[in-house]
């Protein structure tokens, strides 16, 4: 069983005091575009559009895949925690992201099922499952949306017509490229990265004079495609396929309007990417369509960034089985996961085993510290504000999705309840209660924490149960109801169990 699909029943089921600090709740975060924290206000009150650049499916998901995914989760979670009703995109780029980025170079999946004799679609599918399959161990909630660049061709085609219809964009050989200097005329292209248009034109170099762009800046809406491509589909240009940028724009104001809250992804995608879906929702709609634009930032490996030239290139399968010359042991996702929480999502992020090792340590901590809390003997009153604590704990989270300084609260809080536990402090009733939902709230709901199953604990209630059963049993014989005995006795056996009539009771056994 999995927690993620109860998300909004168990929304329902908070204390008065926890329900009253949600409604006070302001949340500001970061807009790229503004370079400020704006206080967020949905376009719409009660519902949020969050769209967030997702894969490209050539290859085994590594660890830069994973902080963006688990930050938008936690940003998705907190969203939900607060009541509005999410719609969250993330896609899957299974075509026209090619090799360097921008115009040039093969097709990604198309390579990868060159080299590997399979169908680009037999790559896509593999690898789609295997990002799935990771982002469900990081127990990240799947997105509302999970749109394919290759399933909205007829929709790019026809965005690219509204933007040539609107003259910020020209046909070549078969080709449509976007139009930057036109666009840049009313328009400020670089304004997401802050760069400025003249400045890129000059630190550009003219690659080899076989472009058929006017402008080394512009960037492909359309390519056509060579004979041997096998990703192609009709369009009134030529048989081609979309640009890297396209589906973005598009599959975005599909799902969530031309006007929709939150855009997110990671810092790499700043430029041109992001700064390219500015300008093709504005040259088609005459709107800019995102309000709030949200970046991650990146993780280096022992300072250095990471890159398969490298060799500190770690794969996610790699850091959950320890196979890595630069791993010295296994870690857990939730490690991984607890580990990128505990920094800033816009502040670099060093991995190395040092610090994932004080992550795990940290994690069973927190763990034991939610199970103390759980024992704890209630005293008459309180010798701590436990709802002073719960707002700072909002309070971070609400400063730009703060989460280190939200997990330096709750550390705190597990140093109070072990003071209490060891007799130094006192906590009423109904403030452990409190603090009991509001830790379950935060690790589990909106930091997407799950606590490993405790198969001891499981085998324990098991164990209990039969006991239970068994005594009913003794009960039922006690009572000379034969039958219900030997019902009970059948019913046992037939699930496994091996019993053992005793003279002071029975004996029983689960073969496995
Ligand atoms: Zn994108």
């Amino acid at each position: 069983m999995k927690s993620k699909i109860y998300h909004e029943s168990l929304i329902t089921h908070h204390s008065s005091l926890i329900k009253y600090k949600q409604m006070e709740q302001e949340l500001f975060i970061y807009n790229t575009l503004s370079r400020k924290k704006e206080k967020f206000q949905p376009i719409n009150k009660g519902h949020v559009g969050m769209y967030v650049c997702g894969p490209t499916v050539y290859g085994d998901p590594h660890l830069g895949h994973a902080r963006p995914a688990i930050t938008f989760d936690m940003v998705f979670r907190y969203f939900r925690f607060l009541k509005n009703k999410v719609r969250y995109v993330r896609n899957i780029t299974d075509v026209g992201h090619l090799e360097n980025d921008a115009d040039t170079g093969e097709d990604k999946v198309a390579k990868k099922a060159r080299l590997e004799e399979l169908e680009p679609m037999e790559v896509v599918q593999y690898y789609t499952l295997r990002y799935r399959y990771f982002m469900d161990k990081f127990n990240i909630c799947p997105p509302s949306i999970e749109p394919t660049a290759s399933g909205h061709i007829i929709e790019q085609i026809e965005m690219i017509k509204k933007i040539l219809k609107n003259g910020f964009a020209y046909e070549k050989e078969g080709s449509v490229y976007f139009d930057v200097e036109k666009y840049n005329q009313k328009n400020q292209y670089g304004k997401l990265s802050g760069r400025v248009l003249d400045d890129l034109i000059h630190n550009t170099r003219e690659l080899d004079g076989q472009s058929d762009k006017k402008n080394p800046m512009d960037f492909a809406l359309w390519k056509k495609a060579s004979a041997e491509h096998i990703m192609k589909w009709h369009s009134p240009w030529s048989e081609g396929y979309p640009g890297w940028h396209l589906e973005c724009s598009t599959m975005s104001t599909k799902y969530l309007g031309e006007k929709f809250d939150i855009h997110g992804g990671g810092m790499d995608l700043m430029f041109p990417h992001h700064e390219c879906e500015i300008a093709q929702s504005v040259a088609a709609n005459k709107v800019e369509s995102v309000k709030l634009w949200m970046h991650n930032n990146m993780i280096t490996i022992n300072g250095q960034k990471m890159g398969k030239s490298l060799g500190n290139f770690i794969t996610l399968e790699e850091l959950f089985s320890g196979k890595h010359q630069l791993l010295e042991q296994a870690y857990s996702p939730m490690t991984i996961k607890f580990f990128i929480l505990q920094a800033h999502y816009r502040s670099p992020l060093d991995f190395s085993n040092s610090a994932l090792q004080a992550s795990e340590k940290g994690l069973q901590r927190l763990f034991k510290g939610i199970e103390t809390l759980s024992k704890l003997t209630p005293s008459a009153e309180s010798t701590f504000k436990v709802k002073t604590f719960i707002q700072q704990c909002y309070d971070a989270i609400n400063d730009d999705f703060n989460t280190p300084i939200l997990i330096a609260h709750l550390f705190d809080g597990i140093k109070l309840i072990n003071s209490v536990n060891d007799g130094k402090e006192k906590l009423a009733q109904a403030d452990i209660d409190a603090l009991m939902e509001h830790y379950k709230s935060f690790v589990f709901e909106i930091l997407g924490i799950q606590q490993p199953e405790s198969s001891n604990a499981k085998q324990e209630v098991l164990a209990d149960l039969v006991d239970m059963i068994l005594n009913l049993r003794l009960e039922a014989k006690a009572n000379k109801d034969f039958k219900t005995a030997d019902n009970i006795r059948e019913q046992l056996t037939k699930l496994g169990f091996t019993i053992k009539d005793k003279k002071d009771g029975f004996e029983w056994e689960l073969k496995n």
